[in-house]
């Protein structure tokens, strides 16, 4: 790069928007990012409430996957903040029943013996039905899942017939814990993307949970290291819109009127809000942009309950199919640091913490009614533990507008983080990547936006 510092002005203050602030700052570059919210971190916020607990936007699990995202933790030093638990999955059901898929230490696919012949839940029929489903996959293998981007995940589980146990029991909670909308409407390229990951890379499916907030071991040691650096944060800054003279970006006017240059722009927004500041002449400009418009956001809401006793003892991430609460975890188990109540020691009871989705019909109940259904669900799946157990404290966040909702056909519209204007690039979790809009999905769309970048400005300098 030439002697002169090129500046980049990034937008959001999410995962992806501070990855790129640090290795933008890593490279020489000059850079500043706008946040409109207090916090930062986005979608994997975290903060403390009035009396002293974590709030967090939703409970995060860290697949084995995201290389990329241990990798950006290594150079902070916060990798040890994951701890790994045991490679299984447990899903609870109403009436007290469980089963668990278990794997095995072995190369892929001998890992999945386990999952398949001792689940303790579905029968050898139908497991064999399932597996004969997936033939597709295992010969064609990640060049299958893009094929069938034109289904919904049920429609090709009815074309492939393998149960409607399967799908209810497991496949329900799965794409709900993974984008937060049904089988009927969650593309079948998600679904097998996910499980043509698990079968070939066995530690991608293993997961992990930060020791405690995201703010502490993510989001502050980010801020700090790019700081120290020179890069500038700015919070509680709102974009209006870009500003697009017909061949490049001129600049960024910001919700209070103020106009900001630099030599490179980088949008790190959710693709709502995305959606909101790219100009009308841009969009009309090319079809890369006009193609957003297609790209919508899923509502999802997260509750925490402390119960007064210890409902369920399992360190680890736990599914359910029946009730409003697809995935959660007690975090008095799972999250060292989040063992309080009201700020004071909160050890041998129940702290949990649980995605309740799909949310589109209970964006609009009050906290009590939903936090009733929440409670509801948990008195059905632990019929014992839960008699008598009290509610000692509860919170609720709703969250209009979450991850991109990744529906047949959205596929064609997902951007990639080099645009067709020569300083303007994208990152966030509904840009092109191999993870989807998760922490890894941010991370790398971060990682190629930088490149791209990099790129740019060695092409200029010859
Ligand atoms: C409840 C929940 C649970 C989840 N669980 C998991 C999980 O278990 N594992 C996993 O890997 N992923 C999970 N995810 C997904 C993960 O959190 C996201 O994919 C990831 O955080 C996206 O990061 P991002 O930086 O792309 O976007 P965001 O986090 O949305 O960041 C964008 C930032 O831009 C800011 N912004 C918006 N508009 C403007 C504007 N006009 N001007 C300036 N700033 C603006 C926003 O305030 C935000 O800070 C979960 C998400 C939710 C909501």
């Amino acid at each position: 790069m030439s002697s002169e510092k090129k500046s980049v002005l990034i937008l959001g203050g999410g995962l992806a928007g501070l990855t790129a602030a640090k290795r933008l700052t890593d490279k020489g570059f000059q850079v500043k990012l706008l946040e409109k919210r207090e916090i930062f971190g986005g979608k994997v916020s975290s903060w403390k409430d009035d009396e002293g607990d974590w709030i967090e936007s939703g409970t995060h699990c860290f697949f084995g996957a995201y290389t990329v995202l241990y990798d950006l933790m290594k150079e902070i030093k916060t990798d040890h903040a994951v701890l790994w638990k045991k490679h299984q999955l447990t899903y609870t059901l109403d009436g007290g029943g469980r089963f668990t898929f278990n794997t095995w230490d072995l190369p892929s696919p001998l890992h999945l013996l386990p999952a398949i012949a001792k689940n303790g839940y579905f029968t050898l029929g139908e497991m064999a039905a399932f597996s004969k489903s997936l033939i597709p996959l295992a010969l064609k293998k990640d060049k299958y899942p893009p094929t069938q981007d034109h289904l919904t995940f049920a429609e090709w589980a009815e074309q492939k017939k393998f149960g409607k146990r399967l799908m209810e029991k497991m496949f329900r909670p799965m794409a709900l814990a993974l984008k937060f909308i049904p089988p009927e409407e969650i593309s079948a390229k998600i679904i097998l993307d996910v499980t043509e990951t698990f079968y070939r890379l066995p530690d991608s499916s293993c997961m992990g949970f930060l020791k405690g907030a995201p703010q502490e071991y993510i989001h502050q040691p980010l801020l700090d290291y790019s700081a120290s650096k020179g890069a500038v944060f700015k919070n509680r800054t709102a974009v209006e819109e870009l500003l697009f003279d017909g061949s490049e970006i001129k600049g960024v006017q910001l919700r209070n009127g103020e106009i900001l240059n630099a030599d490179y722009y980088l949008c790190a927004l959710p693709i709502h809000n995305l959606n909101r500041v790219v100009p009308e002449n841009l969009k009309t400009y090319d079809r890369f942009f006009g193609g957003l418009d297609n790209l919508d956001a899923v509502p999802v809401i997260s509750v925490q309950i402390w119960y007064d006793r210890e409902i369920a003892s399992d360190d680890n991430v736990l599914f359910s199919p029946d009730g409003v609460i697809p995935v959660y975890a007690n975090l008095a188990r799972t999250t060292p640091d989040y063992r309080t109540l009201r700020g004071e020691p909160f050890s041998g009871k129940t702290r949990f913490e649980f995605c309740v989705a799909p949310a589109r019909n209970l964006m609009g109940l009050s906290k009590e009614e939903i936090i009733r259904q929440v409670d509801l669900s948990v008195r059905n799946c632990y019929p014992q533990s839960s008699i008598g157990a009290r509610i000692l404290k509860a919170t609720l966040v709703k969250i209009p507008h979450s991850v991109y909702a990744p529906i047949p056909f959205m596929e064609q519209y997902r951007p990639t983080q080099k645009t067709p204007v020569h300083n303007l690039f994208l990152a966030g979790g509904f840009s092109q990547q191999l993870y989807y809009d998760s922490m890894g999905g941010a991370v790398m769309s971060a990682n190629l936006a930088v490149d791209g970048i990099v790129k740019q400005e060695n092409l200029k300098n010859g």
